[in-house]
């Protein structure tokens, strides 16, 4: 498959794919892909002749003590997995191509990325939303595929996307989760086998707390579903709690009290060993 690296080419392609009348899905990653990615990129092969999967490790979304370093690379194995997947092309710029000399241009979405990822990666969803954009220019795609996985940045790319008018359609499709239940991250690499046998609590302690939410009639207190959380999420001592909380899904706000017909987002972030995991469910009241 022929790797695209720089935004001309990538453009140029694009725009020949419009003028034949084809429809392009792009779906934005950093590499080192999984199963995850794997639907993401199906996903747009079903519904368009062109999918474009770029893979970029963006440095502007690290801070200053993360893994940009150590996250990991793997372009050759990336390729083969796009291939199988059904996608057709791969765009992989290199740092200069995305950010050249003198750039000065930050894209800041206010409101949702104040709090939970924002509040623990400063400057985290700004890197998120002005990379997106700029992938999205260079890819031009009608339709961009992203995970629940991260469901604050979905948030954050869909405010972006119907702030700035941009003309492209956003798909958030569901996580993928290993058997026994741990969502598949690039980042899961850094787990032992310990470590990710044990880091399928986060999962538990969603489905407790879902269940808490289920079994409500009428009205639900938030104590009641992060406690169901919490105490899910002790019965591992390796386990740093981060944060678990039940908030608005719209607008990550919490309320004390939620009511039937409230759609709630379930988030939680956790350190084991010196990896932090995030995961998420979205239920109703
Ligand atoms: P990343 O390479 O981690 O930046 O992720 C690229 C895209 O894949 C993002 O839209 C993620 O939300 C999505 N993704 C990551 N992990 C999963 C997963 N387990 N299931 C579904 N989508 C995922």
């Amino acid at each position: 498959m022929h790797v695209i690296t720089t935004v001309a080419e990538m453009q140029a392609i694009a725009r020949t794919a419009r003028v034949l009348g084809q429809t392009i899905g792009c779906v934005p990653t950093m590499g080192a892909l999984h199963a995850g990615h794997g639907s993401l990129i199906e996903a747009s092969a079903a519904a368009h002749a062109v999918t474009i999967t770029s893979v970029f490790v963006n440095p502007t979304q690290f801070g200053p003590t993360e893994d940009f370093d150590s996250y990991p690379r793997m372009l050759e194995a990336d390729i083969a997995t796009i291939e199988r997947c059904g996608g057709t092309h791969v765009f992989a710029p290199s740092i200069a191509e995305m950010y050249p000399g003198g750039y000065t241009t930050t894209i800041h979405v206010d409101g949702v990325t104040e709090v939970l990822e924002g509040a623990h990666r400063p400057g985290h969803f700004d890197g998120v939303a002005t990379v997106v954009c700029k992938l999205l220019m260079a890819m031009q795609p009608n339709e961009a595929f992203f995970g629940q996985k991260d469901y604050q940045q979905t948030l954050v790319v869909r405010r972006m996307v119907a702030d700035l008018l941009l003309p492209v359609t956003i798909s958030v499709r569901p996580t993928v989760r290993e058997q026994n239940g741990l969502a598949m991250s690039s980042r899961n690499a850094y787990l032992s086998a310990e470590e990710r046998h044990r880091a399928a609590v986060l999962y538990r302690a969603l489905q407790s707390a879902a269940d808490v939410v289920r079994l409500a009639t009428q009205s639900v207190s938030r104590h009641a579903i992060e406690d169901a959380m919490l105490r899910e999420l002790r019965t591992v001592e390796e386990l740093t709690v981060g944060y678990a909380v039940a908030v608005d899904a719209d607008t990550l706000l919490a309320s004390e009290t939620y009511s039937t017909g409230d759609r709630l987002a379930l988030l939680i972030a956790g350190t084991l060993g010196t990896t932090r995991l995030i995961d998420n469910m979205l239920v109703t009241v």
